[in-house]
């Protein structure tokens, strides 16, 4: 086993940190995830991860990772085994845009769905099997340095029996959007990251419960209808394990769904189609309605900073967090860390890897903080902070615009519109044969008469794109 340390710490023990501390686990003779939260045996809400009331779509690509990284498809397994639904995206998810509901295509891409608690917990169990991996509890304080000051050697943090702290060859980061870590390292000496900021003033409402089967219409197995400019409340109804539904009422722009009963129900009846709305009043609730606003898509330029220390990086949302309806935040935090499984298989150096990092995690999330902040940047209430806003090239927006079009007629667009949403690969949208379909498909489309109010029934599947 190639070893880069001898230990290493996690601070964080949720999406991005648990299949960190895997990968490390391979080149860190010990791994210690330091939790504040003490963390359950079974699947349920702890404090530490305030949105985990609220639907979690775990994409495609981000089944990928989490299988790469444990293994064996132990992830998918897990998760099918606890009584998360398995599906094709492409041919069972309705799915609205402003330009229309995407075309239904059987395109391979399972996904497995679950409550967050839930897939929390199976990640957390297979985390758990790693002999090198020891979770303790602890609310972290502060980072320790050497003498120099410029190497983090390890965190101090308060338990049960007081103060401690814990020594390491590398420091991670993975304390979500609310981390600390720029006050720790200014505590130190060093500049804290610059944050480009976009807020779209969306908020969510969520509820579970149990409908008839008959309730979903056609074969549809789930529901995405975002808002987008021009209709700002939008929804989802989600398949969770063992028959649960989550129904979420999505607002943006100020627009929130309430959290009683009466003003959720209204909030769907008035939203960008009714079939949440038509759902909801055949759901039996078992859960209250939990509301949020956490949304806003926040990256920390670490990647930016002239001096950085050894020892030390950042990863997940304490990296870059994402308005949550684009769905991209936990496989940004799996794509992160793979790739610094991909750094460290590399490069036998880890100070080289420390160094590079940031730019790696900034890389790794790039897609979809151009996805999330572009489109929330097309809802003229959105506010942006330290961020240029550049004028993206004009061919390039009326090209994603007319190629989410194309989507609406074309299966093949579709599925290649969904795989590159999925993986976070925007590239995969510019293949000469992708644009060359939707070039295609639109000038044999003509005027736009379907109705776009209710998903249209399942009609056929369309001629592939070989994608390379
Ligand atoms: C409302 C909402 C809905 C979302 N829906 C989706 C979705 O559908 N799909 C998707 O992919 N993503 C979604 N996300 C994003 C997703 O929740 C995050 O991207 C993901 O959880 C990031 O994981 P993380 O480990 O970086 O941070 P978190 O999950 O926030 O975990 C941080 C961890 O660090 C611990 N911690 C914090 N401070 C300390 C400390 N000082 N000491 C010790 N431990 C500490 C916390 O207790 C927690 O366990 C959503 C987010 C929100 C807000």
């Amino acid at each position: 086993m190639p070893v880069r340390g001898d230990h290493a710490i996690v601070l964080g023990g949720s999406v991005a940190g648990l299949p960190t501390a895997r990968v490390l686990s391979r080149y860190f003779d010990t791994v210690m995830i330091v939790e504040r939260d003490p963390l359950p045996d079974r699947a349920e809400h702890r404090p530490g991860v305030p949105q985990s009331p609220h639907l979690h779509g775990l994409l495609y690509g981000g089944r990928l990772l989490f299988d790469e990284i444990y293994g064996d498809e132990a992830f998918t397994e897990a998760m099918r085994a606890v009584g998360g639904p398995y599906f094709d995206f492409g041919r069972h998810q309705a799915f609205r845009f402003p330009e229309g509901w995407i075309k239904r295509t059987s395109c391979d891409l399972m996904v497995v769905f679950a409550t967050r608690w839930t897939m929390e917990h199976v990640v957390r169990r297979l985390t758990q099997q790693v002999p090198n991996i020891h979770f303790v509890q602890g609310h972290v304080t502060g980072l320790l340095a050497d003498t120099t000051g410029a190497r983090v050697t390890g965190v101090k943090a308060r338990g049960e029996e007081g103060e401690w702290t814990l020594e390491a060859d590398l420091v991670v980061d993975a304390c979500g959007r609310g981390s600390r870590s720029p006050k720790w390292l200014e505590k130190l000496g060093f500049t804290p990251p610059e944050e480009s900021v976009v807020r779209s003033f969306l908020g969510y409402a969520t509820v579970y419960g149990y409908v008839p089967d008959d309730a979903w219409p056609g074969d549809i197995k789930s529901i995405a209808a975002p808002p987008f400019p021009g209709a700002t409340r939008g929804g989802f109804v989600v398949p969770q394990e063992n028959g649960l539904v989550g129904i979420m009422a999505a607002g943006q722009s100020r627009d929130y769904p309430p959290g009683d009963e009466e003003g959720f129900t209204e909030f769907l009846r008035t939203a960008i189609t009714p079939v949440m709305y038509d759902m909801w009043r055949q759901c039996e609730p078992v859960t209250e309605i939990e509301t949020t606003k956490t949304s806003q898509n926040r990256l920390r330029r670490w990647h930016e900073l002239d001096r950085r220390p050894q020892g030390f990086i950042p990863i997940g949302d304490a990296v870059a967090a994402f308005n949550p309806v684009y769905g991209q935040g936990m496989t940004s935090a799996v794509l992160q860390a793979k790739t610094l499984g991909d750094r460290l298989a590399e490069n036998d150096d880890l100070d080289a890897v420390v160094t590079g990092f940031p730019e790696d995690a900034v890389q790794a999330s790039q897609f979809a903080w151009s996805a999330a902040t572009d489109a929330d940047l097309g809802f003229p209430a959105t506010e942006v902070e330290n961020l240029a806003v550049s004028d993206k090239d004009p061919e390039t927006i009326s090209y994603l615009s007319d190629m989410r079009r194309a989507a609406t007629f074309d299966g093949g667009v579709a599925s290649a519109f969904f795989r590159a949403q999925a993986t976070l690969n925007g590239g995969l949208l510019f293949q000469p044969q992708v644009m060359e379909r939707v070039r295609t498909v639109l000038a044999e489309a003509g005027p736009d008469e379907r109705d776009h109010e209710r998903p249209p029934e399942w009609s056929e599947d369309a001629e592939p794109i070989a994608l390379s």
